[in-house]
């Protein structure tokens, strides 16, 4: 898909964690360079995990990329001549990025997405769900489950060691937090005490 058209779209990637999102980002960013169209890649501020301003893939590949608060800032970093916009980690940012995914691509913007499209319980992770609706392409990428070796569409959420509580925090402090991709049979969620699976 390259940039050829004159009407803009979006595109989005989405997965659970380890499903190759960020190096797929980095593919198509990468692929924009060699045709040399102007590309400027987001992501949220707070996804500080590997660097500031990088996107970086767990595999370790990274471009370039400008760390924003809030969706808004986008528009004082991009210009007329601004072809496609990525952004990574589109689910920590405020809804109203929607909004401006669609404007974007009104305004003949190839808009490229990429996050995560289940929370750790398993839910829709808003507001990825409406972008994928109106989006013009969708991939859906899978990890490999760690438990079975299943394709896995699930992030698994341990702390301390255990499955994590449907009603846990988003942050636990002083407690060791770790992901894991699994699939539907081996992801477990912890519900009044007992391990509920979904669905
Ligand atoms: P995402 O952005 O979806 O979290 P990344 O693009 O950052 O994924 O990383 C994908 C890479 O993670 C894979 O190419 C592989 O090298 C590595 N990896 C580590 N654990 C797994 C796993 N359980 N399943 C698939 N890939 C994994
Ligand atoms: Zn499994």
């Amino acid at each position: 898909m390259y940039k050829i058209s004159n009407s803009g779209w979006i595109e989005v990637i989405v997965g659970p964690m380890y499903s190759g999102k960020s190096e797929e980002l980095i593919r198509r960013i990468r692929r924009v360079k060699i045709a040399r169209q102007k590309v400027k890649v987001f992501k949220p501020l707070i996804d500080n995990r590997y660097s500031k301003s990088d996107v970086v893939s767990h595999s370790g590949d990274s471009i370039e990329a400008i760390s924003i608060d809030h969706p808004e800032e986008m528009f004082a970093k991009i210009t007329d001549d601004t072809d496609v916009i990525g952004i990574d980690e589109i689910q920590f940012f405020h809804p109203e990025i929607v909004g401006i995914c669609e404007k974007l691509a009104d305004d003949n913007k190839r808009v490229i997405v990429a996050g995560l499209d289940r929370d750790f319980r398993g839910e829709p992770f808003t507001p990825v769900p409406e972008l994928m609706a109106r989006a013009e392409y969708i991939d859906k990428l899978h990890a490999i489950c760690v438990i079975c070796g299943d394709p896995a569409t699930r992030t698994q959420r341990l702390i301390d060691g255990k499955p994590a509580s449907y009603d846990d925090p988003v942050i636990m402090v002083g407690s060791q937090e770790v992901y894991e991709a699994r699939c539907r049979y081996c992801h477990e969620v912890l519900k009044d005490k007992k391990v509920v699976q979904y669905e």
